[in-house]
C-alpha cells in the first residue's frame, strides 16, 4: 500500500465520496468530522484533500490523482470498511462517540430539555436530563434506552475489545 500522509497527535479529518453514506454516517457517529454529499465531484474531494482530509472512496482511479491522501476500501459491509479505518488511523485513540451530527457533521451542543419539550417524547423528557442539539439542523439527540445498543456498536467499529475500553 501506498504511504498515507497522517498528522499525528490530531484526529483525523476526512471525505467520503458518493457510494460510502453509510461510512460517514458510522464515523460521524464515532465523532469525526467526515465530508458526505451524495453530489459531490471527484475534484471536489480532492480539492479537501488537498487542505488535509482523507479522502476515503472505492475508486482506485481516484487515488492515482492524489495517491498520497486517498484510502481505497474494498466493496463490503459499511462496518467492516470502517473498521479498517479504525485500523489505519487508530481511531479508538480519537473517537468522540455521539457528539456529532449524524446528517451534518456538525458538533451537537448541550441543550436545555425545557427549550425542546416539542422534539423530546414525553416519558423520555421525565427520566432524562442530558440532551444534545445540532446547531444546523436542530435535530435532538440523548442517551436513551438505546445506548447500550449504540454503544456495543460503536466498540464493534472501533474494533476493540469492551473490556479495555469499558466504563
Ligand atoms: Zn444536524
Amino acid at each position: 500500500m501506498k504511504r498515507l500522509c497522517i498528522r499525528w497527535g490530531r484526529p483525523p479529518r476526512f471525505v467520503c465520496d458518493v457510494h460510502l453514506a453509510k461510512v460517514a454516517k458510522y464515523l460521524r457517529l464515532l465523532g469525526f468530522d467526515t465530508v458526505y454529499r451524495n453530489d459531490i465531484t471527484d475534484d471536489e474531494l480532492l480539492g479537501m484533500c488537498r487542505f488535509g482530509r482523507i479522502g476515503i472512496t472505492c475508486d482506485r482511479r481516484l487515488q492515482e490523482r492524489l495517491p498520497g491522501s486517498i484510502v481505497v476500501l474494498s466493496c463490503e459491509d459499511a462496518g467492516r470498511q470502517v473498521r479498517r479505518l479504525s485500523a489505519m488511523f487508530h481511531l479508538a485513540r480519537y473517537a468522540h462517540p455521539f457528539h456529532r451530527s449524524l446528517c451534518c457533521n456538525r458538533p451537537m451542543v448541550p441543550c436545555d430539555k425545557r427549550r425542546c419539550l416539542s422534539k423530546i417524547p414525553k416519558e423520555t423528557y421525565r427520566w432524562l436530563d442530558g440532551f444534545w442539539r445540532c446547531p444546523k439542523c436542530q435535530k435532538v439527540y440523548w442517551h436513551g434506552t438505546h445506548a447500550p445498543r449504540m454503544r456495543k456498536k460503536i466498540i464493534d467499529l472501533l474494533g476493540v475489545s469492551e473490556k479495555v475500553h469499558g466504563n
